[in-house]
């Protein structure tokens, strides 16, 4: 998909598994702009729309290093936080929680990690802030940081645990490549210029 803006007419959607721009790892935000602002404000009402707590930039088919939090998950609720070329470091610890993914809708499973992290990270006024971060918020960070690298939630379980959801994900598979053959992604050159224009435009 091109850029959502209103020339191309493209809506911002959340994409879903087994989609390849989970799978790009994104790049580094250069410059905001008014369009990348608006955007911003787009997913979150995305996000609240499918009662989320994260959403990454490459969720919504945009390759860069950007994703949103709000942990109440609602408009006019808690803190709507965004967090541009982050940076994790000095992991401590070690939890297990369940988590679920807007991509993956429909799966939740346990998952391992760092109990504790430190972030740096640039808001989308350009200011640069840093954080450790412990429990849930700890978390979906190291959640979405993932995604920007290509990275999702099945890949940190367990084996045994992601063996109990391979159907599900051969489901997700199966619905993918039917809607792909009917054209609703277009060829994978077009998919794959979406993310040269993203780059091209922000990195
Ligand atoms: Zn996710």
């Amino acid at each position: 998909m091109g850029l959502p803006d209103k020339e191309s007419g493209n809506p911002l959607k959340i994409i879903t598994y087994p989609h390849p721009t989970l799978r790009r790892v994104a790049k580094p935000v250069r410059r905001v702009d008014a369009e990348l602002k608006r955007i911003v404000r787009e997913m979150f009402d995305l996000m609240y729309e499918a009662k989320g707590i994260g959403l990454a930039a490459n969720q919504v088919d945009m390759p860069i290093r950007l994703f949103i939090v709000n942990l109440e998950a609602e408009a006019g609720k808690g803190e709507e936080l965004v967090f541009i070329n982050p940076v994790l470091s000095r992991p401590k610890g070690s939890d297990e929680a369940e988590e679920g993914c807007l991509s993956l809708p429909g799966i939740y499973g346990p998952v391992t990690r760092p109990k504790q992290i430190h972030l740096n990270a640039y808001s989308i006024t350009g200011q640069e802030f840093s954080a450790p971060l412990t429990g849930l918020f700890a978390r979906v960070v190291q959640h979405e940081f993932d995604h920007l690298d290509g990275v999702l939630f099945p890949d940190r379980m367990s084996d045994t645990t992601r063996a109990g959801f391979r159907e599900m994900l051969e489901e997700f598979e199966v619905d993918f490549n039917s809607r792909r053959s009917v054209g609703e992604f277009g060829a994978d050159s077009v998919i794959e210029q979406g993310w040269w224009d993203w780059e091209k435009r922000y990195s």
